[in-house]
């Protein structure tokens, strides 16, 4: 026994979901949202560089999003996470809860997960002077002292990215990850620093981060953090439609949102990792509503 049929189901009310499901409402198309509401970004008060919504609260901004979609009569959402999509004859058989649902396709909109360091303190001060996004968080940060504490081979690069925000910057290694002495010698050149003892924890107070603790009990002054996760798509409930993904986990997809499964799509996180914003899930959500009205216009 099935709740429903739609045009789309899309799986996920972020920035991209809720974004697709809008433009598909307004092309007519019998659009239902399924979302889980546990926003990754929900550790911050404040959201930058969404047009117009520059330092907004993300929950705001989602409650924005819900509030014009379900204005239109031809979209609906649920609160109920999806736990299998199936193909069928027609499409697809979207399950969540004891509730299935049928759809001539599916869009995935789910987002990430992020696998930080273990450092004991992380929780207390992430999204507040502890972030993970330069392009989102760094401005506040100009010209201040600051960390970048990973684990990946690729931080030589995010530094240099950091660098672009404050020079007077720390790159925590945790002895993990792998910086060659060209590297460093180029992050020297702009003023960048490594180092490579273990990290204990952040140390800080109410007003915030104050420094990186070492293993050795030396806490290094900083005022904010940005730190390097490794990221991971959740994709476990669109395991039985065997879709392509890439080396980080990622949807692959054909460059316009359309995946390795016919009629299923992604938008947002979920398909790249980076850059990750608001507006470039927005504006994925956006793209995928008009190739799935023209896909499924057969055009
Ligand atoms: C702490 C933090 C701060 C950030 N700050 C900024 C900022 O200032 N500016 C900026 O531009 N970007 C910021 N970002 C990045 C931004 O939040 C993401 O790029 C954006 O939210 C991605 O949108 P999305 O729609 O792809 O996924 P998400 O926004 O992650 O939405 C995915 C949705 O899918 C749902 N979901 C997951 N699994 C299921 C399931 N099985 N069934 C149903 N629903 C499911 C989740 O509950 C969630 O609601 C920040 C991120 C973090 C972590």
């Amino acid at each position: 026994m099935t709740e429903g049929s739609f045009d789309v189901v899309v799986v996920g009310a972020g920035p991209a979901g809720l974004s697709a499901a809008l433009n598909l409402a307004r092309a007519r198309r019998r659009v239902l949202v399924l979302d889980s509401n546990r926003p990754r970004n929900a550790a911050t008060l404040k959201s930058h560089g969404y047009l117009s919504r520059d330092g907004i609260s993300p929950l705001e901004l989602r409650k924005l999003g819900r509030e014009e979609l379900e204005a239109y009569p031809e979209a609906s959402y649920e609160k109920i996470a999806v736990s299998t999509i199936e193909r069928s004859e027609d499409g697809f058989v979207v399950t969540a809860g004891a509730k299935s649902f049928l759809a001539r396709t599916v869009l995935i909109a789910t987002g990430l997960t992020e696998v930080m360091p273990v450092l004991p303190s992380l929780r207390t001060f992430y999204g507040t002077s502890v972030h993970s996004c330069m392009e989102c968080d760094a401005y506040e940060y100009a010209d201040r002292p600051i960390a970048l504490i990973g684990e990946t081979d690729d931080l030589a690069f995010r530094a240099t990215l950091l660098s672009q925000w404050s020079s007077d910057l720390i790159v925590f290694t945790n002895g993990v990850a792998e910086i060659s002495a060209a590297d460093e010698t180029a992050l020297a050149a702009r003023g960048v620093t490594v180092e490579r003892r273990p990290v204990a924890d952040l140390a800080g107070d109410r007003t915030g981060l104050t420094g990186v603790t070492l293993s050795d009990g030396e806490t290094i002054p900083r005022e904010g953090a940005f730190m390097r996760p490794v990221y991971a798509p959740k994709l476990d409930y669109a395991a039985g439609l065997e879709l392509h993904v890439d080396a980080d986990g990622c949807l692959v997809t054909d460059g316009s949102t359309r995946t390795s499964v016919p009629g299923v799509y992604a938008a947002g996180d979920s398909t790249s990792p980076g850059p990750q914003q608001l507006i470039v899930a927005a504006g994925a959500g956006g793209r995928a509503a008009a190739i799935i009205n023209r896909d499924l216009l057969g055009i």
